[in-house]
């Protein structure tokens, strides 16, 4: 199988989201985290835009990680020139693929997307910088014109090519026809970059693996742009356990990873999180939480350290006896069968009042009422 590389852009997509900032001293602590968790290349900003942003992207540059640290650019002499200012060994040359954008957002036509991508290419190489040419709306492009983009792009020297779902519109059978035409057809790197607007990013990062693809641009969380990106969690464990790709990243520390992101982004993460949220290993309803004391792998994916959480079993309205009675064997109690049948109809009773599931202190205080004889189930 092919080598196959993680690239984060929480630093640039990620906050590029309408009202995120990251302060400089997150974005630092940031790239130290993601190449502290393996990822090999960082996208870290936009040197042209100057000020705090070109003075973070120094300072990251500056701490020499044991990562590649990635600029974005368009794709004029300009910007790179601010890219060289940082040290940065890598850029990311970005100019749009699709007619719409080249006539209504860039208002200029296909030859000079063209001239613009031989102009920035040529610069960046003789510089020596190693280059990701981004395909921006390269979903929407005409299929031949994307070709060419992709040849001018190899010709020039560009180590890859960024096809760039901009907008999330396309589902992973589209996207694995049109990636695996490109690849068939201009022989080029291939790197994804999938939004998440119809749900569809993770999936569509993997099925353009499938087409060949060997870079995949992620972030945190799924920072980004409307509906966000591709989330790095959720890419390498699903390459990992469901395509049997490793990425090399160290996933015990997924958990801390997107903690301290959804912090610094002030975003919080949905309990419900794909890979990381809190009740990705909780179990409350009788039949799974007896399946998973027999053995996780009943209904667990994979084991909660594999992503650095914990196993919760929690005690609600949904619970069967036997998780009261392993409940409070943990605190210490051995129930008898009809002490737990009773706790249990009282719990389901005030997690039906309280609309939640207990908490372990109350399921004390439940107790110590039925041993004094106090309420009735
Ligand atoms: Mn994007």
């Amino acid at each position: 199988m092919a080598e196959l590389w993680i690239d984060d852009t929480t630093l640039r997509d990620g906050e590029q989201t309408a009202g995120v900032v990251f302060a400089n001293s997150e974005k630092v602590r940031i790239a130290q985290l993601l190449a502290e968790v393996g990822v090999p290349q960082i996208e870290v900003g936009i040197p042209a835009m100057g000020g705090d942003e070109l003075e973070a992207i120094k300072e990251i540059v500056a701490l020499d990680l044991p990562a590649s640290i990635l600029t974005w650019n368009r794709a004029v002499i300009s910007d790179i020139e601010a890219s060289l200012t940082t040290g940065a060994k890598a850029v990311a040359i970005s100019i749009s693929a699709s007619d719409i954008h080249i006539e209504h957002k860039l208002r200029r036509d296909r030859a000079w997307v063209l001239e613009s991508i031989k102009r920035s290419v040529d610069f960046a190489k003789s510089h020596g910088l190693y280059v990701s040419l981004n395909a921006e709306d390269a979903s929407r492009a005409d299929v031949e014109f994307l070709f060419q983009f992709a040849r001018a792009g190899k010709e020039y020297g560009a180590d890859r090519l960024r096809f760039c779902d901009t907008l999330g519109i396309l589902d992973p059978f589209q996207t694995y026809e049109r990636v695996k035409a490109l690849i068939d057809e201009v022989g080029i790197a291939v790197e994804m970059h999938t939004h998440n607007d119809f749900g569809l990013a993770t999936a569509n990062a993997l099925a353009g693996v499938r087409a060949g693809a060997t870079y995949v641009n992620v972030t945190v969380n799924g920072l980004g742009e409307r509906a966000g990106n591709a989330a790095l969690e959720e890419v390498v464990m699903a390459l990992k356990h469901i395509m049997g790709h490793d990425t090399g990243i160290h996933t015990s520390r997924l958990r801390e990873l997107s903690e301290y992101v959804s912090r610094a982004a002030g975003r919080p993460l949905p309990v419900s999180k794909a890979i990381v949220g809190d009740n990705v290993f909780a179990h409350e309803s009788g039949i799974h939480a007896d399946g998973v004391l027999k053995d996780p792998r009943n209904y667990e994916a994979f084991s909660p350290e594999a992503v650095g959480l914990t196993r919760q079993l929690v005690i609600g309205k949904h619970s069967g006896s036997k998780m009261v009675k392993f409940k409070f064997r943990e605190f210490g109690i051995e129930l008898t069968d009809e002490q737990a049948d009773e706790i249990l109809a009282r719990a389901r009773r005030m997690a039906v009042q309280v609309k939640r599931s207990l908490f372990d202190k109350e399921l004390m205080y439940i107790y110590q009422d039925y041993l004094r004889g106090n309420g009735k189930s």
